[in-house]
């Protein structure tokens, strides 16, 4: 071995114990968005073949409808633009520059022990603050541990309602995080937990509508892995499974229901990987296990939410299937009363409808298995801000009218239960 070499090894081996500094993977990045899908001859396909099978990172999916926007690092921009015009695509340039996008975020982010909403935080300072919400409001919350994750973090879900007698209420589960990169969903689940436990006297209507089970980060190995130094962290999506050549699986592919279908791969290094067979993931089981241990205890699952991010579109099933589920209509009402109450806030527009019929197909996710399983009927993926400005990297300012206009819509759809 040359000295050199042996250096080199020694320095890799170093930067693998210690973590270097950011090296800003991102830097140069770009996100493209396609704008004339419709127009091209098989278009959605062409699109689908570059996300299923070249491993393109979409951060929108695939769709005719709206754009659909591609993250390219820079070793594949020549090969992405290549393909965009040898198939008559028409595309622009979303964002120039991710890695200076991150810079700035970072910048801007201030986490501390303490929790607020002006910032995205960090783990620990969610389940502090999670647990110290229960404690001190013990009369109408709960912590519960679900599941630990691969790296052995604690999965908790936080239960917030007032008992009423001769009632059984319906019951409400909330995912946030199971996308690492989407830190806006955790801040808004954690928003919706203070609303209700540490404002409760302003929302007592509420919580005698409703039992509302959040979990707050579905995915907290990766959102801890997206606050890390490590290079082209920031925008990591799925759980951190570990693998030598590529790690992690998409957790929201992992769920058993159609496991496998359209709009996921079997290639471990997709970031729409759908592991090995439904819940292989512990994140994922420790979901299923706990929906159907409380409806064996006689909760009365209603609504599911997925909390995710980006696109301002209230989707409900299928999510597999162009087909709807035989109370489509119910499940639009639903949506609608939702977005009614949220678009007044700031004047936010959201489209409602089916996953594939505003996006495309993208099978085994929780929004799917909470449907199909049969536990609620009225299951939704709200992709909340924005609509591809900033993308997954929402400005810390943006999180409490994010999270104002979001809260409103839930209330609305209490409401619409407890009417039901
Ligand atoms: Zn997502």
């Amino acid at each position: 071995m040359k000295l050199s070499t042996a250096v080199l090894l020694f320095l890799g081996i170093l930067a693998l114990v210690a973590g270097l500094p950011h090296t800003y993977d991102e830097k140069g990045s770009k996100v493209f968005r396609v704008v004339n899908t419709a127009q091209v001859e098989n278009g959605l396909e062409k699109l689908q073949h570059l996300q299923v099978n070249e491993n393109f990172d979409f951060w929108t999916r695939p769709n005719l409808k709206a754009a659909t926007d591609i993250f390219v690092p820079p070793h594949r921009i020549e090969e992405f633009e290549t393909y965009m015009k040898d198939n008559g695509f028409t595309y622009t340039v979303m964002i120039p520059d991710v890695g200076k996008l991150i810079l700035q975020e970072k910048a801007l982010n201030k986490q501390g022990p303490d929790m607020d909403w002006d910032n995205y935080q960090r783990y620990e300072t969610i389940l502090n603050f999670v647990d110290q919400s229960a404690l001190s409001h013990s009369e109408i919350a709960s912590v519960e541990e679900i599941g630990r994750t691969i790296e052995n973090r604690p999965m908790i879900v936080i239960k917030i309602g007032t008992p009423v007698a001769n009632k059984t209420k319906p019951a409400i589960f909330m995912d946030g995080g199971i996308h690492a990169r989407e830190w806006i969903s955790p801040a808004l689940t954690t928003y919706f937990i203070n609303q209700l436990v540490n404002n409760f006297t302003s929302y007592d209507d509420m919580l005698s509508q409703v039992d509302i089970y959040i979990l707050p980060v579905a995915n907290p190995d990766g959102y801890e892995y997206t606050h890390s130094n490590a290079s082209g962290a920031r925008m990591w999506r799925k759980n951190r499974r570990p693998d030598v050549s590529c790690p992690g699986v998409d957790l929201n592919r992992n769920f058993g229901y159609v496991w496998g279908g359209p709009g996921t791969s079997p290639n471990k290094c997709s970031e729409i990987y759908k592991g090995t067979q439904a819940f292989s993931e512990p994140e994922s089981t420790a979901i299923r296990n706990f929906i159907q241990r409380k409806s064996i205890e006689g909760v009365n699952w209603r609504a599911y939410f997925a909390i995710h991010s980006y696109a301002q579109m209230w989707l409900v099933p299928w999510g597999w299937t162009y087909d709807f589920p035989q109370d489509y209509e119910d499940l639009v009402r639903f949506g609608n009363a939702g977005v009614a109450a949220l678009t007044p806030v700031h004047g936010t527009r959201y489209d409602v409808g089916s996953v594939t019929e505003l996006l495309s197909p993208g099978a085994g996710g929780s929004d799917d298995w909470a449907k199909g399983s049969g536990f609620f009927k009225y299951s939704q993926t709200v992709e909340v801000r924005d609509t591809g400005e900033y993308g997954f990297i929402l400005p810390p300012s943006q999180i409490k009218d994010c999270a104002l206009e979001t809260w409103e819509a839930i209330r609305a759809i209490a409401k619409f239960l407890d009417e039901e």
